[in-house]
């Protein structure tokens, strides 16, 4: 693996002045995340530096080519100073996508603008080394075809799903067969620096830079697919818990029922409150005799998708539109108990399940409402984001582009 000044932001070993000189390029290129565009006198005012010193780390990231002299501004009388900004093309980030049936990648440059990206590649997730070559395979042939010096990407974000600590690089729930960290298995593949995201957190973190964020500083995020997952920002930062495990929304004990969840445990929320959920009693009602489009289009129920149910519901197939409901109002309750904890000032509700919109939404409000402390849930604003999991290898992306520029933590 090359070195240069991104990179070396990895190295937890260097000290001194030289590490003061890192967190100064660091510090000027997150101003410029955020502003866009700064002149010499402005960074030196932001962070109480010397102009000397300024210019000297200016011209140091104009040499690596991260920043770029935008020249003068033109608007205003009398002599303007320069102005610097990042240059967009000098790095770019991966992202990738790992779900059950597809694996989506997403390349974005310094200024965060997509740059490439190849979406739904179809592919079997199994905890094997079969399906874990066939994802190497897969971000292997991606970036082969980019025409792009490996040197410039900084770095490969990878969503599973499961228990991840992104802080070691450790998967616990898939490719959990090696004693290193999965992450180092990627970066050998791939020669290129490699962190691992659970996903959730990945397209949480896509979400709120999407746009639906706009002031709030805590928001809760719902991915409402084949299981549920959480993810949490508290005062404008992810929340991650000691080991990354935080957001275990769906393995709450929150039904007295005797159905056995993928965890282990028996009444989680996930049990029956989940797309897996809603796809299970789809299939029995219909081998018990309901009636539905599903039947009409589908010789074998088994090949029954999440995105087929909702499709029916939107086609008013009342089987469907029942059992959305059903989950809609069982999350609820579950929400309730997240508003009450946390008391949010927005809750994004988003995943594939919430392609369903008001079918889920609206018994989901209702028990909202009838279920968390009014006094609580009148701070929250809960919206549906129907974007699926668009925003997944985005977020892995934003993320890996973020923490180099500590942005984020
Ligand atoms: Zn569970």
């Amino acid at each position: 693996m090359s070195s240069n000044f991104l990179t070396d932001l990895h190295n937890a070993n260097i000290s001194g002045v030289a590490f003061k000189n890192i967190k100064l390029k660091k510090q000027i290129l997150a101003y410029f995340a955020a502003h866009e565009l700064g002149t010499i006198a402005e960074l030196s005012k932001a962070f109480n530096v010397s102009i000397p010193k300024i210019n000297e780390s200016i011209n140091e990231l104009i040499e690596e080519k991260l920043v770029k002299d935008y020249g003068k501004q033109t608007s205003s009388v009398g002599r303007k100073p320069n102005n610097y900004g990042l240059e967009a093309n000098s790095a770019f980030f991966i992202g990738v996508q790992v779900s059950h049936d597809y694996i989506s990648i997403a390349m974005i440059n310094m200024k965060k603008e997509l740059v490439a990206s190849k979406d739904e590649i179809p592919f079997q997730l199994e905890n094997s080394e079969q399906s874990l070559h066939d994802i190497c395979k897969e971000i292997t042939d991606f970036i082969s075809k980019l025409h792009i010096k490996k040197e410039k990407i900084l770095g490969v974000g990878i969503n599973l799903s499961g228990r991840i600590n992104y802080r070691t690089g450790y998967s616990y729930s898939y490719f959990n067969f090696y004693e290193d960290p999965l992450s180092n298995f990627f970066e050998q593949e791939l020669g290129i620096h490699t962190f691992l995201e659970n996903d959730t957190k990945a397209l949480s973190y896509g979400e709120f830079s999407s746009g639906i964020v706009t002031n709030e500083r805590d928001a809760l995020f719902i991915n409402v697919d084949n299981g549920i997952g959480l993810g949490i920002m508290v005062n404008g930062q992810l929340y991650y818990g000691k080991s990354g495990f935080s957001g275990e929304f769906g393995h709450i004990p929150i039904f007295d029922n005797d159905i056995i969840c993928k965890c282990g445990k028996k009444g989680c929320l996930e049990t029956e409150a989940s797309g897996h959920a809603l796809r299970k009693r789809i299939i029995e009602e219909i081998q018990n005799g309901a009636t539905s489009i599903l039947t009409k289009k589908f010789s074998n129920i088994e090949d029954i998708r999440l995105n087929d149910i909702i499709h029916a519901a939107k086609k008013d197939d009342t089987l469907s539109i029942e059992a959305i409901n059903e989950i809609g109002e069982k999350l609820g309750r579950g929400l309730a108990a997240l508003i009450n904890i946390f008391n949010p000032e927005l809750i994004i509700i988003g995943g594939v399940l919430a392609k369903s919109e008001e079918y889920l939404s609206l018994p989901l409000k209702n028990a909202i409402n009838k279920y968390s402390l009014s006094i609580v849930n009148k701070d929250t604003k809960i919206v549906v984001s129907t974007h699926g999991e668009k925003f997944s290898p985005i977020g892995a992306c934003l993320l890996l582009r973020d923490r180099l520029l500590a942005i984020t933590e």
